[in-house]
């Protein structure tokens, strides 16, 4: 293996290389062998232990597209992970051996808009898995240190990917500003819609709804603080003055119809991905009652809140992962929610 781009570090016995499950094209994904990044001054180097499967890496690898990202070289696929640190740079603080999770999305911290602390926003942001940003699915990673969370020993790094969603259930309850005696309707049963429930269940929330088309997740949701369920594709929705609905189903009728639930004065929160234009939405009845619409991208300071829910055993990360995977087997565990739809998250386990 060549040396002549490695710094100190690697010098001192790093890995100069790592295996890593890389994308080349639509259900062409091949476990490699990749240089690592040389170690920054404020960088980290973490031993990946677990890695969570989302809805944008099965998108990636069968269609080598995610909304209007395309894949046009290969990438080192997902975002979710946590791992060990085993070495830092000359600059960074945190101690070998510390476990951690990573907040993948990488904000210029610069602009007008991360000074703001709207960093989930950043125009110049990369994302780890992102297409052309590689990814966590590898065995060691490099990562800017500002970009780790330390996880407590209630949470070890062998289920930690599963913070990064759960980060993103944080930030959806926030934006849709989900307050004690609501009535919550959320749309989906994915794993975001149930750890949604979770947290607003947290938040206080008297009444929490859950759609979905599929029983065995509706199923999981009345396990996760859901106090109704109802599948739509059997039973209309007959529901009416929800304080919030929560979509996360990314469908463009479940958001409508949530819609049509809402009381007065009520706010609906689009968290799932649809398609880039949707028409039909209700317009004139949002007006008429005032009811704010508004999306959720991602998170901003989320990870700490995410991280004491799971903690304190508030949000069971535990139940919500159906099934592990080693590196070797990615390309099944990219399919496996499609393959066995009673799946919620599925972890890559290194
Ligand atoms: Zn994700
Ligand atoms: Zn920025």
């Amino acid at each position: 293996m060549t040396t002549q781009t490695l710094n100190t570090s690697h010098a001192a016995g790093l890995p100069a290389g790592t295996e890593a499950a890389v994308l080349h094209g639509a259900r062409d994904l091949r476990i490699e062998h990749r240089p690592l990044k040389s170690l920054g001054a404020n960088d980290v180097l973490v031993e990946m232990r677990s890695g969570g499967i989302c809805g944008s890496d099965m998108h990636y690898y069968a269609d080598g597209r995610n909304g209007t990202n395309e894949l046009r070289q290969p990438t080192v696929l997902g975002h979710e992970g946590a791992g060990v640190v085993i070495a830092a740079g000359t600059a960074a603080s945190i101690a070998a051996g510390t476990a951690v999770v990573i907040e993948p999305a990488l904000p210029c911290r610069t602009c007008p808009t991360c000074l703001s602390g709207r960093y989930n926003l950043c125009p110049a942001g990369t994302c780890f898995g992102s297409p052309p940003t590689d990814g966590l699915f590898a065995r060691h990673v490099v990562v800017p240190e500002a970009a780790l969370h330390e996880l407590p020993g209630s949470i070890p790094a062998e289920i930690g990917a599963a913070i990064e969603p759960l980060a993103v259930a944080v930030w959806a309850v926030q934006r849709a500003q989900v307050q004690a005696g609501h009535r919550v309707l959320i749309t989906g049963a994915g794993p975001i819609g149930l750890m949604v429930a979770q947290v607003a269940a947290a938040r206080g929330a008297s009444e929490i709804v859950v759609t979905d088309v599929n029983d065995d997740r509706l199923a999981a949701a009345a396990k996760f603080g859901a106090t109704r369920t109802v599948n739509t594709v059997a039973t209309p929705l007959d529901l009416k003055g929800m304080d919030r609905l929560i979509e996360c189903s990314g469908n463009a009728h479940a958001l409508h119809d949530g819609i049509l639930t809402l009381a007065p004065a009520a706010r609906a929160t689009v968290v799932g991905q649809g398609r880039p234009t949707v028409d039909g939405i209700p317009l004139g009845f949002l007006q008429r009652y005032e009811i704010d619409l508004v999306t959720a991208f991602r998170y901003a300071n989320a990870f700490p809140a995410a991280i004491a829910l799971a903690s304190a055993g508030t949000v069971d990360l535990r139940s919500i992962i159906t099934g592990k995977y080693p590196l070797a087997a990615a390309a099944e565990a990219l399919t496996a929610p499609v393959t066995d739809p009673t799946n919620l998250k599925i972890i890559i386990t290194y």
